[in-house]
């Protein structure tokens, strides 16, 4: 059977520590080769941005290994359309990260938008992080690549989901064993801190204290405080059906009321149309409105 191919990225850059054990620790692995596609400098908390004002800088940094001078995500982008468009990957695996991602924080990682990229564009992913705020020890999550990680390929999730794997510091035999988790929730303090510029004029310094974590039974939080490895499934369909339901009653007549906006001053139509949206001439009012056209949605796929 064919090797299985891997595109490793990560959002702490190219040079990460945690990068170069995930290569080795896969390098120890028989019937998997590797391509890595990471960003050139250290992105964290770059969530899931896009590179879309300015080019791109793609550069060999020796044998299958690439830096891109953008995000995450456009190191996934890169990847899967330029790099490996003849070769592509059969998993996507994002890390490790140095430092946790764990609870509402997997929304503003962007080692776990790494991971949701392959995700959207259909190739199973995982993203997977040293959850210690000082890592030092890679030495359980570099194990648990090499034990766990023929086994997670081997039984890809559903399309549109993807692992979020969390793994505690310290020493292979320090690893209490692994948990299927639900995200947690925590909550940062003091999160905006003033301060003071050279000149006396006042700045803030976004950094938040703690966090305090809510007690939620199963939580990835948990499962990594009591010592073991966490693997929560994330959706790229952030959708809460429950809530489609419950909210069902809100819209049984449509839209409530009578019209409210005049024809004359309350028409609020952008007066050029811009691809980018980044020219905005202001709205134009009443009859210098134009026409309606297309909905400017592109095509129906
Ligand atoms: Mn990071």
């Amino acid at each position: 059977m064919a090797d299985k191919h891997i595109l490793l990225s990560n959002d702490d850059g190219i040079d990460a520590f945690g990068l170069q054990v995930m290569e080795e620790a896969l390098a120890g692995i028989p019937g998997i080769r590797t391509t890595t596609v990471a960003p050139a400098s250290q992105q964290s908390a770059t969530s899931r941005c896009m590179t879309l004002h300015e080019p791109l800088r793609v550069k060999s940094r020796g044998d299958h290994r690439w830096s891109v001078s953008g995000t995450p995500t456009d190191t996934v982008l890169v990847a899967l359309g330029k790099i490996l468009v003849d070769d592509l990957p059969d998993f996507v695996l994002s890390g490790i990260n140095h430092g946790p991602n764990l609870g509402e924080d997997v929304h503003y990682s962007g080692t776990v938008a790494a991971a949701m990229e392959g995700c959207i564009q259909g190739i199973p992913a995982a993203s997977i992080s040293l959850a210690d705020w000082c890592p030092s020890d890679f030495s359980a999550v570099a194990a648990f690549l090499r034990r766990m990680l023929p086994a997670i390929i081997a039984e890809p999730l559903p399309r549109g989901t993807m692992w979020n794997i969390n793994v505690p510091n310290g020493s292979e035999s320090s690893i209490k064993g692994v948990k299927i988790t639900r995200q947690g929730s925590r909550h940062y303090y003091d999160v905006v801190n003033e301060l003071e510029d050279p000149r006396g004029r006042p700045l803030v310094w976004i950094a938040g204290k703690g966090p305090k974590w809510a007690e939620v039974e199963g939580s990835d939080y948990a499962a990594v405080r009591d010592g073991y490895v966490s693997m929560t499934p994330l959706m790229t369909d952030l959708t809460d059906h429950r809530a489609i339901t419950a909210a069902m009653h809100l819209t049984a007549d449509g839209l409530p009321g009578d019209p409210v906006l005049s024809d004359d001053h309350e028409q609020f139509v952008l007066s050029k149309r811009d691809p980018m949206g980044l020219t905005f001439d202001g709205p134009t009012r009443g009859e210098n409105a134009p026409p309606p056209s297309d909905s400017g949605l592109g095509e129906t796929r």
